[in-house]
């Protein structure tokens, strides 16, 4: 048994809190007319999740609402309970005992709990469809309606039968995946428009990419040939440098040995201004030994006449002594005195005055001549003489000395002057050699300069090729940036190192080459435009993922469209299958219901066909809800019809019988359903008041054996009926228009239901 209890309360008639204990597998409720019976079999249809507020007797959430009556105030809040057991975990839930439990407001909010939690409706709906106590309701029977399944549209029939079958879940899944499929479809459509449109953005920005990849393997290439460029220029700037060094150390020094000897030589040149002085010296010199030579002449021509003197002295002195040995001839002291006398002034004029010393001599000797020729002398001389010629003697001694020193003075002269005569031609010749030097050396000069000249034009191509190098090392950091300094790496592709002989053996026009294509490049990468153009790679990037993103959910989003549609078409196959064997095990049943009830005849339900009619399902906030709207012309649904055979009448179709029969029919369609596919339980409301004695007890019977499947609520006034339940509960109401409950013996129900 899965039914243990119900708990009103507030719920219509019910005021007070009524619990009904479900212990047998047949219990009766029974009582008065009016005294709230039915509305316990509505509190089941409630607290299961009915919708219908028809099927509930009422037209707001509010009329289930205890409303008061006498002078009973009324409840705010209507609520029922219902406790199953579930051990054998017939609802698919892991608890021992489920509550499910509905109460509803004053303002028609209701709320749902399964074991105390709240929860929505279809929660409660779809744990319950899983025990085939589905909505529909076909296991509750409620008063007079027990024909409802006859009287039913094929559709409904059809709806009711597949709840009884427990179909209902399938097209709760189905329903539910067709909601999701919609909503998929959407969502696949609202992908595909976003994807259109962020489509030319992402074709935009995969151009600007493509440039700017471009412009990055460019930027690659043109470091490349940086690389090679500046490590060549680098080693050929050095090593011109080093070469042009060497260039000119040769004629600098040259240069500065040069004005060094021009220096010399204009010094020499300077000094040779100074020879006149020594010009001066000769001339003084050759003066003072012309006045030498004729003081040392002037002294001879004395010593001349000196000697002359004395030698005709010696003469006289010779005849003299000649005579006085012949003549004996004596000259007087006296004479000889007065010659001297004589010839004494004259030499002093001729000492005092040189020049005439000629003629002074001549006149001298002429008074010595006459002296002795007219006898100016006489006697005899001869000591006189001698005495004069020893002083004249003297006089020459003396004059010899002087000759000796003139001469050796003239001497010294001439050695005086011959020195400053060499020293000038001397200076004379080296001023000629330092004017020489002057020539050579400035014509030599001129040369070297010419030299420097020609290696200060390379120096000058050196340093504006120095000047460009660092302004293209400058350039080139703005296009591949610190990587610039990468060319102090490079080697030759053999990972041979480049070196100076290598660069400088190229020709200049190679390298020319070489920064041409670096120029071009350079220039097709300022055309490009932009930097690094991070912003457009992040937000490329960032665009495509969202893209790709999109992609995937579309991808993911048409596959489960896909999977939603096989999985519709699965439970559709499904509920057709199990339907049409369900159909036919209900028939079997059916007609076998039908033959123990009319004791014959035939009953049977068919499959019909007929064209559909849209069916529009809604989520509202009381649950699902379907809407039939114009017929659809396209599309064929199916529906149950109901066809019987009375025994021994000729009566075929529903519409011809009778009241009793009619329920009878319904009834044994309603077990025969029940038979099949059993529910927890069965609430039949006076499904037995249209039979006659005799039916009532096949009626009885097979409700008997009905119980043995389900748990049964019969609400009666039958006898019958209440003989086979196993728990009688009576229902009562007092004068305040509350209903009651109590536990009640056979007699005592068979009292009360009278
Ligand atoms: P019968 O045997 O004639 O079918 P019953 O026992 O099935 O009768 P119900 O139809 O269950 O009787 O009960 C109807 C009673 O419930 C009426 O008296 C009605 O006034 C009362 N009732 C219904 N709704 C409310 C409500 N909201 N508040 C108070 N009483 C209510």
């Amino acid at each position: 048994m899965y039914l243990k209890s119900l708990e009103i309360s507030g719920f219509k008639s019910f005021a007070k809190k009524a619990n009904l204990k479900f212990d047998s597998p047949i219990s009766a409720i029974v009582g008065p007319n009016g005294s709230g019976k039915s509305n316990i079999a509505e509190a089941f249809r409630f607290v299961l999740g009915e919708q219908s507020m028809k099927s509930l007797r009422g037209k707001r959430g509010e009329d289930l609402i205890w409303n008061g009556a006498g002078d009973g105030g009324r409840a705010n809040r209507a609520s029922v309970k219902v406790v199953f057991d579930n051990s054998r975990r017939f609802l698919p839930i892991d608890f021992e005992e489920v509550i499910i439990e509905r109460a509803v407001y004053r303002d028609s909010v209701n709320e749902y709990l399964i074991n105390g939690s709240q929860v929505r409706l279809k929660d409660v709906l779809e744990l319950l469809s899983a025990a085939h106590i589905g909505s529909s309701g076909h296991h509750i029977i409620s008063q007079g309606e027990a024909d409802k399944i006859l009287n039913s549209s094929s559709r409904d029939r059809k709806t009711m039968i597949e709840d009884a079958l427990g179909l209902k879940i399938y097209q709760y899944k189905c329903l539910e995946s067709g909601r999701k499929l919609l909503k998929t479809e959407e969502n696949i459509k609202s992908v595909i428009s976003l994807r259109r449109e962020i489509a030319p953005h992402i074709k935009f920005l995969f151009r600007q990419v493509e440039k700017i990849e471009k412009a990055k393997t460019m930027r690659g290439e043109l470091g490349v040939l940086y690389k090679e460029y500046f490590a060549r220029e680098n080693l050929y700037l050095t090593e011109t440098r080093k070469i042009l060094e060497s260039k000119l150390k040769s004629p600098r020094e040259k240069l500065a040995t040069l004005e060094h000897e021009l220096a010399r030589a204009k010094k020499v040149l300077e000094d040779s201004v100074s020879k006149d002085s020594k010009t001066e010296e000769v001339i003084r010199f050759e003066k003072e030994m012309k006045t030498a030579r004729e003081e040392k002449d002037a002294l001879l021509r004395e010593l001349g006449r000196l000697e002359g003197e004395i030698f005709s002295l010696k003469k006289i002195i010779e005849r003299e002594q000649k005579s006085s040995r012949a003549e004996n001839t004596t000259v007087s002291a006296g004479d000889i005195r007065a010659l001297v006398e004589k010839v004494e002034p004259q030499i002093e004029t001729l000492k005092e005055n040189p020049t005439s010393l000629f003629t002074l001599i001549k006149s001298t000797i002429d008074s010595l001549k006459n002296f002795i020729k007219y006898g100016e002398y006489s006697g005899s001389v001869t000591g006189e003489v001698e005495e004069e010629m020893n002083s004249l003697e003297e006089k020459r001694k003396g004059l010899d000395t002087r000759v000796k020193e003139a001469e050796q003075k003239e001497k010294e002269l001439q050695r005086e002057y011959n020195k400053i005569r060499q020293e000038i031609e001397k200076d004379k010749d080296s001023s000629r050699d330092a004017e020489k030097a002057v020539f050579r050396i400035l014509s030599e000069e001129s040369r070297i300069r010419a030299e420097l000249q020609k290696l200060s034009g390379e120096e000058d191509r050196l340093s504006r090729d120095k000047e460009a190098f660092a302004r293209e090392l400058d350039e080139a950091k703005v296009f591949v940036g610190q990587a610039v300094w990468q060319f102090k790496d490079f080697t030759l592709s053999e990972g041979e190192a480049l070196t100076a002989e290598i660069v400088i053996s190229e020709s200049r026009g190679k390298q020319e080459e070489r920064r041409k294509t670096i120029e071009k490049i350079k220039i097709r990468l300022e055309d490009m435009g932009g930097g690094g153009g991070e912003e457009i790679l992040k937000e490329y990037k960032e665009v495509s993922e969202r893209d790709a993103f999109l992609e995937r959910e579309l991808t993911d989003l048409e596959k489960s469209a896909d999977d939603l549609k096989k999985l519709i078409e699965e439970l559709g196959k499904k509920l057709q299958n199990e339907f049409a064997d369900g159909v036919a095990k209900i028939n079997k049943e059916f007609q076998e219901f039908f033959e123990l009830m009319f004791g014959g005849g035939s009953a049977s339900l068919s499959i019909t066909k007929e064209k559909k009619r849209k069916r529009i399902s809604e989520e509202t906030s009381e649950g699902m809800e379907t809407f039939y709207d114009e017929e659809d012309k396209e599309e064929i649904e199916e529906g149950i019809e109901v066809s019987v055979s009375l025994p021994r009448k000729r009566i075929k179709g529903l519409m011809m019988l009778s009241g009793g029969e009619r329920a009878l029919t319904s009834i044994a369609l309603l077990f025969a359903m029940s038979q099949v596919k059993p529910p927890p339980f069965i609430i039949l409301d006076e499904t037995d008041a249209a039979l006659d004695e005799a039916n009532s007890r096949k009626y009885s019977d097979m409700v008997e054996n009905l119980s043995k499947s389900s748990q049964l609520i019969l609400i009666t006034h039958n006898r019958e009926t209440m003989s086979r339940a196993g728990v009688l509960y009576g229902v009562t109401m007092d004068s305040s228009g509350i209903s009651k409950v109590l536990s009640v013996k056979f007699d005592e129900a068979v009292a009360v239901a009278k």
